[in-house]
């Protein structure tokens, strides 16, 4: 045997973390009181506990109070007390505070990584090389944005009391990502860990205690779906971020629907892992261990779903199961451990079952010999080949070590496969052409991209995804608005419509001449149900009728928009012109619809002439940001950059008041197609007539069929089909209190990003009521991870 046959030969010897500091302070604690609020540790009002054990052994770790409604609102209560003081204090004082938990979880950091991989049965090269290092780095670098605040956010302040949820894949990593910006806006929060891993909370809750967090600022409270629900419902917060899965993420957006809370979702994934002939297979190889492997692939943005070319596929898939061979399954505390046990033992059966549907359904499932260890709950690396795209596990999220194959031909299909999904958080795109892969990236319906890489993080990189996998970025730039709030003009509260008019059944011959059509796909085409609506002057005088849209016509004019290419594919210097040409085009009709506005709506000639040069200045505003509102480029600490780009949200449907008719429809519409999105407006219900005089205008300026859509009708109505319709992306709705509560609650199916006036209108004539603000609505931030280095 020579000396490489020995190496070989040889086996790993165990090498394992000590625990023993770790099971110290486990069995230091009273557990009994868990709850962190205000402070002070306390026991459940209630008295009750839950228990957590070890993954790796079923064993029991330690009873935990369990939090009820009465608890959330003790925490609730101490989170307003600390409020004002908090969210007044100096940005200094609040990065030092940021700063001092950062340095204070670096002391400790050998002991969160064991109880990490105690309590989750992750390995301990990934709590202790990953988790932590990032938590702490997320408070570091959010100290840097407490102090940046008012330079980098004018007009924005803290939203107030947060409610955070989270799961149980990155206990600590989460908390972080969830308490660092909060604190660093000036929030203070209400944090609930997962019930399958609440140890490293309270070790942070210590952590907290000692570095200087004012009392009430944070409060972590320990409990499971009831005292989350507690959190959502709760009328003192003004905030909830959630990070879990799809199913609770939208019994959430219902539950909050109208309350006025501002809501951020990470949800779930089922995200692609593309590689292409020209990749550097080996790389690939290594990639994927990370990309599916990692956490027992318990990971929101594992690439479960292997796409890849035909031509490589035996060789790829020849590689994938060696290396799987060599995957080392066991104690997480061991530093040669790939592969630990999943969280639970029901996770465990979830798994097991999801790959037994998989089989039953086609798949052939594939595992290594390997022998797992005699308790615990593991589950061995398979791999499912000969998956079909409708089969179980190339739609559902595993959330654990299974990996689905599927090949391609070209570029077409793997981005038609990647994107077969309801979800659309991450993607990794193997190539080692670039050209190809930045080709590839902006058209995966992903809020993150890896090229030749995977599960790459940082803190001044946003996360997050859009469809199915929710809403909100966490990290950077993008993740502090979502704790901050931008001050908008309010203009005031609207009343639902006072229905007056009932549909007409058109009939041929003069009356048709007089009615107004919809505008769908760059026609005018007439109301599906051949019904018209009489519009009145302010005098009550007939002005004109308007078509009836119904459902249909909503789907038509989603299905014209989401088929317009020409737009968001068209450069922002394009777009800019064709803004411009609108603007002009109106300017040359201002006469006749500064006459129109004062028919309808009885201002008096110089307010109507007003609104209509406003209208005007607010279309040159958008033509010239079309091209300036653009992304950025991050530098994050490893050999990448990573490219922010902003993308159009996509189709998005617009609801506008019947307040200032021209200004408020120009001021949703403008921003929405400026940065490339296609709309469908239900313009105000009771002064239509100025949308439907604004077709020609539309035709004239050279904006592509299908970009915008009007459909005019009865408000409510027309708002709930598109709340409802999962092709629409986003949907931004200026109406009644009820209208805009129905249109969050019923949002849900696709999970697509509503904006809603809760309500309340804008003063549209302020000049707050345009820019940023909107502009930041009409776009998605995708993060592309570009590496560079041999
Ligand atoms: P889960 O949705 O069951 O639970 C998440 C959290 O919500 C837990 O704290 C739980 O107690 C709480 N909860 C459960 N029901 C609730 C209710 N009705 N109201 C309020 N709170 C409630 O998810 P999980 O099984 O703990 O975590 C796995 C999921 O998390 C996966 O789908 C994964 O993709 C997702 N995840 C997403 C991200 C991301 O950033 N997108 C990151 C990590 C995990």
């Amino acid at each position: 045997m020579n000396i490489l046959d020995r190496y070989h030969a040889m086996e790993y010897g165990p090498a394992p973390e000590a625990r023993n500091e770790a099971d110290a302070w486990l069995a230091a604690r009273d557990f009994g009181k868990a709850l962190f609020i205000d402070g002070g540790w306390k026991a459940a009002s209630g008295g009750k506990t839950f228990d957590t054990s070890e993954p790796s052994s079923g064993k029991l770790l330690a009873k935990v109070s369990d939090a009820s409604a009465a608890d959330i609102d003790a925490a609730v209560a101490a989170a307003t007390k600390a409020l004002p003081k908090w969210s007044a204090s100096s940005g200094y004082a609040r990065a030092k505070v940021l700063y001092a938990i950062g340095r204070a979880m670096q002391r400790h950091q050998r002991l969160f990584a064991v109880l990490e991989s105690i309590d989750n049965g992750k390995p301990i090269r990934e709590s202790r090389d990953i988790d932590v290092p990032l938590a702490i780095r997320h408070f570091i670098h959010h100290a840097g944005w407490a102090q940046a605040l008012d330079r980098d956010f004018p007009g924005h302040k803290s939203v107030g009391v947060v409610g955070q949820i989270i799961p149980w894949n990155f206990p600590l990593l989460m908390l972080a990502w969830k308490i660092a910006p909060a604190l660093a806006a000036g929030c203070t929060v209400v944090l609930k860990p997962a019930e399958f891993t609440p140890l490293t909370a309270i070790l942070f809750a210590e952590i907290c205690e000692r570095a200087g967090v004012p009392k009430g600022v944070v409060n972590i409270v320990q409990g499971g779906p009831e005292a989350g629900a507690a959190i959502v419902n709760h009328p003192g917060i003004q905030k909830i971020a959630f990070t879990g899965s799809s199913e609770v993420g939208k019994i959430i957006r219902k539950a909050t629907a109208g309350s006025g809370k501002k809501l951020s979702l990470e949800l779930g994934g089922k995200s692609a892992f593309i590689v292409f002939e020209d990749a550097d297979l080996d790389s690939a190889v290594e990639g994927l261990v990370d990309g599916i492997w990692f956490n027992q692939g318990q990971v929101c943005c594992a690439g479960s779903r292997l796409l890849v070319q035909e031509g490589i596929a035996e060789a790829l898939i020849a590689k994938v199961k060696t290396r799987m061979s060599r995957l080392r399954v066991g104690s997480p505390l061991d530093k040669n451990t790939d592969i630990g046990p999943l969280v639970d033992l029901t996770q465990l059966d979830r798994v097991k079952g999801l790959v037994a549907e998989g089989a039953k359904q086609g798949a052939v499932c594939w595992q290594p010999d390997a022998v797992l260890p005699s308790s615990g709950y593991y589950h061995l690396p398979t791999l499912a080949t000969g998956v079909s795209p409708a089969n179980i596990l190339a739609q559902e999220e595993v959330f654990g070590p299974v990996l689905a194959t599927m090949t391609f031909r070209n570029t077409e299909e793997a981005i038609e496969l990647a994107n077969n999904t309801r979800y659309g958080l991450a993607a990794s795109v193997w190539s080692e052409n670039v050209n190809l892969a930045l080709h590839v990236a902006p058209q995966l319906k992903a809020g993150v991209v890896w090229i030749n890489g995977t599960n790459m993080f940082d803190a001044a990189c946003g996360f997050g995804g859009h469809r199915e996998s929710g809403f909100g970025r966490e990290g950077g730039r993008e993740g502090m608005f979502e704790y901050l709030k931008a001050k908008l003009p309010l203009g005031p509260v609207i009343k639902p419509a006072v229905i007056s008019a009932q549909p007409v059944e058109q009939v041929d011959g003069a009356a048709i001449d007089r009615t107004a059509k919809l505008f769908i796909g760059g026609k005018q085409v007439r109301p599906d149900g051949n019904y018209s609506l009489a519009v009145a002057t302010a005098k009550g005088k007939l002005a004109g009728e308007v078509g009836f849209g119904n459902r249909k016509d909503i789907r038509d004019a989603v299905s014209a928009a989401r088929a317009c290419k020409g737009w968001p594919e068209a450069t922002a210097y394009n777009r800019s012109q064709v803004l411009y040409y609108l603007a002009e085009n109106l300017s040359g009709r201002a006469g006749e619809f500064a006459a129109r506005l004062s028919e309808l709506t009885g201002a008096n000639a110089k307010a109507a002439r007003e609104e209509v040069e406003q209208s005007i200045e607010r279309l040159f505003l958008y033509a010239g940001l079309a091209d300036k509102f653009e992304g950025r480029v991050h530098q994050p600490p490893a050999r990448a950059v990573t490219l922010a780009l902003h993308e159009p949200v996509g189709v998005v449907g617009i609801v506008a008041p019947d307040a200032s008719p021209l200004l408020g429809l120009i001021s949703l519409v403008a921003p929405a197609l400026a940065m490339g999105n296609t709309v469908v407006a239900v313009p105000s219900e009771r002064y239509p007539l100025l949308a439907t005089d604004l077709y020609q205008v539309i035709e004239y300026s050279d904006v592509p069929a299908g970009a915008i859509n009007i459909v005019t009708g009865r408000s409510a109505e027309l708002a709930g089909v598109l709340a409802k319709h999962d092709d629409v992306d986003g949907l931004w709705v200026f109406a009644d209190a009820e209208t805009c509560a129905k249109a969050e609650a019923e949002s849900i199916g696709n999970l697509k990003r509503v904006w809603s006036g809760n309500g309340r209108g804008l003063d549209w004539a302020s000049d707050e009521a345009a820019g940023d603000a909107f502009l930041r609505r009409a776009v998605e931030v995708k993060n592309v991870w570009v590496p560079y280095g041999d």
